[in-house]
């Protein structure tokens, strides 16, 4: 069987671990510890089987508009697709193209940006993060010729943020004709949307998801939001390869979540207050914990590597990620849960370490 020299050079992302041997409490990829809203519930139990028999609208006109309402911007600026790692995966087959320069990105990130690269073939480089493992915006703009920048914020897996005054500066004096995504999955935690920034600057595209703050990761919904003409982009990339990436149930679903602000609030503010509470008693046990504004802690003990909690945890039914490489070889990160979620995670490493 011949395959073709793609495959055979495809670097996969690999997600977080789902292991059926036992239950696990699981700390390891980001979810909400909370249901979606109530009327999602009751909107399913109402939900009329025979709309199946039909193609989902391939624009998702109606969750558009919800979604331009709430952030004040018109439709034709929102794109919606099959979980926001589909749009970033569009976004660089979009936006990126090595003739024009690398693409730059941060050295600890989202480890999926450079899969897409090699996946496109797009050139990168990563940028140091500055002392204290926070994304220094300056070191981008002293590097030349790239064709583009991309970073999350907060920031994965270290779930540091970036201000609106750094993120201004950046756009201010990077070049216009290069298109700046900001992979804001996390931003609701905690973070400062750059949302408002879209009126002044062209070449900006913000992504989002429903996965983490909307508590419905199973549903597979992400968006972006940025000038009509990069979000056209966006359309004809996703056309050229699935006119219908958004199944119908996913869009209205995703509709009636938008519709209960109140609930996800109220769920955001208890994710916030769990994690700035672990945070604390993992401070107090002498752990190293970065500053989060995201739903989960990069966190490391002095002379235990990173592995061997992950390792240690696992035996113990916890599942929590661990990042082999060199700049984050101590750490592990840790999703935040219930509190006693939470607590349970912290008497286990009380008494392992
Ligand atoms: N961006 C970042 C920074 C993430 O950590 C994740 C979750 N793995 C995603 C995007 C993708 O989220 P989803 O595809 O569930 O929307």
């Amino acid at each position: 069987m011949t395959l073709s020299q793609r495959i055979l050079n495809l670097r996969p992302y690999v997600p977080g671990e789902q292991p059926q041997d036992k239950k696990y409490l699981k700390l390891n990829t980001n979810e909400n510890p909370y249901p979606p809203s109530p009327k999602v519930q009751d909107f399913l139990r109402k939900f009329d089987f025979e709309k199946l028999r039909l193609y989902p609208d391939p624009l998702c006109t109606k969750i558009r508009q919800r979604l331009s309402e709430k952030y004040g911007i018109a439709p034709e600026q929102v794109f919606v697709s099959n979980g926001s790692d589909e749009v970033l995966s569009f976004c660089f087959y979009a936006f990126f193209d090595s003739t024009q320069g690398r693409l730059l990105f941060p050295e600890v990130t989202y480890s999926f940006y450079p899969v897409y690269c090699d996946y496109y073939g797009i050139a990168y480089e990563k940028v140091p993060l500055d002392g204290s493992f926070a994304v220094d915006l300056r070191s981008f703009l002293r590097r030349h010729d790239s064709c583009g920048i991309i970073f999350a914020n907060p920031n994965a897996p270290t779930g540091t943020c970036l201000n609106l005054h750094d993120i201004t500066l950046l756009l201010e004096n990077y070049p216009r004709t290069n298109v700046v995504v900001i992979d804001e999955a996390y931003v609701d935690f905690g973070g400062a949307s750059a949302i408002p920034l879209l009126r002044d600057f062209s070449n900006l595209l913000i992504v989002r998801t429903f996965s983490k703050s909307l508590s419905l990761a199973g549903l597979r919904l992400g968006f972006a939001v940025g000038r009509k003409d990069l979000i056209q982009a966006l359309f004809a990339t996703k056309d050229a390869f699935n006119s219908y990436p958004v199944n119908t149930l996913t869009q209205l679903i995703g509709e009636v979540a938008l519709s209960d602000e109140d609930y996800y609030s109220s769920v955001t503010k208890r994710i916030i207050a769990t994690r700035d509470r672990f945070s604390k008693k993992l401070l107090d046990l002498s752990w190293n914990v970065l500053p989060s504004k995201a739903n989960f802690v990069f966190a490391s003990k002095k002379g235990v590597p990173g592995k061997e909690v992950y390792f240690k945890l696992k035996e113990l039914g916890i599942l929590v990620r661990h990042f082999d490489e060199e700049m984050t070889r101590d750490f592990v990160r840790i999703t935040i849960g219930k509190n006693e979620d939470m607590d349970r995670l912290l008497q286990a490493l009380k008494d392992l370490f």
